[in-house]
């Protein structure tokens, strides 16, 4: 929704509020076969992608929530590898993945191609790494993907989607999160972002039952902020197999050999305290 020319805003209405940028001109829009795209270029953020009159990304903060979607559930596993991303068509959780040199194989199974094509013309500096032989590209639906994906196969997941609506939808399962339980290897992660808990402790909630209800040991939130999502506050949550939450390889993340803005081992440590009110909804 669009106040008047000079501001974007999105109404959130279950958390009774809304956020407006300042706009100094909308770049692009288009309707593609799964969804409405709108790129604007804001006074103070950037450029900004909107999917469906939802934000997804500005050039300004994005780097909060890529690097929260990737380095904790790579430093959680003992020696990831084969990393699969589900949506993440703007290519910032890709690039992230891709500063782990350990990394043979990262591929994005995202379904909508145009959202990818966008990122590259609008958002170039999270694609410069997308010749990088380790990644791979592939357009189509990741939930029938994961359901034919090769038991044990791969090390880490990274969820990457819109809210759970429409084609993303699916994505909030049991029965998704058993293909992925499945796919996954002896020792395994699964993160995927997961909403505000200010206004979806509804979703947070489901999201950990069902992590759980399909073979998943452990289920933890983590947090962090993210100014243009609603309330400000967001989350990814992470599900493990053979491995815990709490035994990240800290002394790794300490002695990273990539430079990151936000990320940090205390910021890791940090980002897996709960709240109160968590805590007595998921446990630990
Ligand atoms: N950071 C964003 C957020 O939380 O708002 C997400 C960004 S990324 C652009 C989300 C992507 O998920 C979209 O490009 C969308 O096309 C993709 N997506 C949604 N459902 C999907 C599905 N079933 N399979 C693969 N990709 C999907």
């Amino acid at each position: 929704m669009t106040l008047d020319s000079h501001w974007f805003t999105e109404v959130c209405e279950e958390g009774g509020s809304a956020l407006s940028l300042k706009i100094k001109r909308k770049l692009h829009e288009e309707q593609s076969e799964y969804q409405r795209i709108e790129i604007f270029e804001t006074e103070k953020f950037g450029n900004l992608m909107v999917i469906d009159g939802f934000v997804m990304l500005s050039s300004r903060d994005n780097f909060l929530y890529h690097e929260m979607m990737s380095h904790p559930a790579l430093f959680t596993h003992p020696e990831p590898k084969r990393v699969v991303i589900i949506g993440g068509g703007d290519c910032g959780t890709l690039q992230q993945v891709l500063r782990h040199d350990g990394v043979t194989s990262a591929l994005q199974v995202e379904i909508d191609e145009r959202v990818t094509r966008l990122a590259e013309q609008y958002f170039p500096e999270l694609c410069e790494n997308n010749s990088d032989p380790r990644a791979q590209f592939l357009f189509g639906d990741g939930i029938r993907w994961m359901k034919e994906a090769d038991a044990g196969s791969m090390d880490v997941i990274i969820v990457d989607s819109t809210d759970p609506i429409g084609p993303a939808k699916g994505l909030f399962t049991e029965d998704f999160y058993r293909d992925c339980h499945r796919a996954l290897g002896e020792a395994g992660v699964l993160v995927q972002q997961s909403e505000s808990p200010m206004y979806h402790m509804d979703i947070l909630g489901e999201m950990h039952a069902a992590m759980r209800a399909a073979g998943f040991d452990t289920t933890r939130t983590l947090h962090y902020p993210q100014p243009v999502y609603p309330s400000g506050w967001w989350s990814a949550t992470m599900a493990c197999k053979g491995v815990r939450p709490e035994d990240f390889r800290a002394e790794a993340a300490a002695a990273r050999g990539f430079s990151t803005r936000y990320y940090n081992a205390d910021i890791h440590r940090a980002a897996l305290a709960q709240p109160e009110f968590c805590r007595e909804a998921f446990g630990d």
